[in-house]
């Protein structure tokens, strides 16, 4: 079979519930898609949510000029080399990770409904289903409680807490959320490169009481040697999220002495499915934890995402909450979510999306 057609837009998408991390504040959202026709009237989608201060990569203005030289790239390639199109596209967008992530994604999909089966069964989908975190954007502390509650309500299993802008208000959000929410919830926080080692030793120590589950990217990536003050135990517990992009930043991260023992893998910083697989093969070697997370995304992406995690045998952790505040999508599908877990969808080919 071969890509008969290529189309690619941008879609601007508004979020439920507007949030501020350390950056600034979201209410909507702008993703790329990317749909690729077969011969034999299939097709595959692809999408990809670009960040500027993340992976450094631009929204493109000018969606619609790029698509000759996509055309160029894909139309009349036989899907059945399409890793092979990978590597070629990968010299290409190595540093539009969101853009390539969609193409990579497209073609999987495009390939395993050629071969008629799940994007989860292609990859070998082995571990049970995991429940994922849903995340608290920085508000005050009565704001958080609120929605701490609300998530308890829910079913969610698992409280992603945004922290970072201010000490004493993380720490009384932490306890405060905790009390709320109660012992079973786990919570996980995510400082975004808030803290330096004194503000972050501090907030471990004043939040014992909140039994934290684990910590990610505590400081900026260009200090990331300083992660090395701190005892192996905690380093255990943190996880690097702006610190890991690519491959090439797994292997230096274990070479460096191990600031991390856990990985985030997200498609859009990496560039997609083919270069996850490469991080989680050195997760894997080096014994440490994965975890998968992502940005505000279709439901198009966070199945690839899922599917490819539950691949891993490294994976511990999901954080693939990004399509659950969306208003509106371009697709549905992908997985079914019940009280906080996600399931693939394994009986469907490629990705298990339609568009709507
Ligand atoms: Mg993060």
């Amino acid at each position: 079979m071969k890509i008969s057609k290529v189309s690619y837009w941008k879609e601007d998408m508004k979020l439920t519930r507007p949030y501020a991390v350390t950056y600034v504040m979201h209410d909507s959202v702008q993703n790329i898609f990317v749909r690729l026709d077969g011969s034999d009237g299939s097709y595959g989608l692809g999408a990809g949510s670009p960040s500027e201060h993340v992976a450094g990569e631009r929204m493109d203005d000018n969606c619609e000029n790029r698509i000759p030289e996509i055309e160029e790239l894909l139309i009349g390639k036989d899907i059945r080399s399409f890793k092979n199109i990978i590597v070629q596209l990968a010299l290409i967008y190595h540093d539009k990770p969101a853009l390539l992530a969609a193409l990579d994604m497209a073609l999987h999909d495009l390939f395993c409904k050629h071969i008629d089966i799940s994007i989860g069964s292609y990859f070998g989908v082995r571990l049970a289903p995991i429940p994922t975190s849903i995340t608290i954007g920085i508000k005050n502390v009565e704001e958080t409680v609120e929605e701490g509650i609300e998530y308890k309500d829910r079913n969610f299993k698992i409280i992603k807490l945004k922290i970072g802008q201010s000490i004493e208000e993380d720490i009384e959000r932490s306890i405060k959320l905790r009390e709320a929410v109660g012992k079973d919830m786990i919570i996980r926080v995510d400082a975004n490169q808030g803290y330096n080692v004194d503000k972050f030793e501090q907030y471990l120590k004043e939040t014992n009481v909140a039994n934290i589950e684990f910590f990610e990217q505590p400081m900026k990536p260009a200090v990331v040697h300083d992660m090395l003050q701190l005892s192996s135990e905690v380093r255990e517990i943190c996880a690097a999220d702006e610190d890991l992009h690519k491959h090439k930043d797994a292997l230096r991260l274990v070479k460096m002495g191990r600031p991390f023992g856990i990985f985030n893998i997200k498609l859009m910083k990496c560039g997609g499915l083919t270069e996850a697989g490469r991080i989680a093969d050195v997760a894997h070697t080096e014994n440490i934890e994965l975890m998968w997370g992502c940005m505000d995304e279709s439901v198009i992406s966070i199945s690839a995402s899922l599917n490819i995690a539950l691949a891993c045998d490294a994976t511990r952790y999901l954080d693939l909450d990004g399509s659950l505040d969306l208003a509106s999508d371009v697709a549905s599908g992908g997985f079914k979510l019940e009280n906080g877990i996600l399931y693939p969808l394994l009986d469907k080919a490629g990705l298990g999306v339609e568009l709507l």
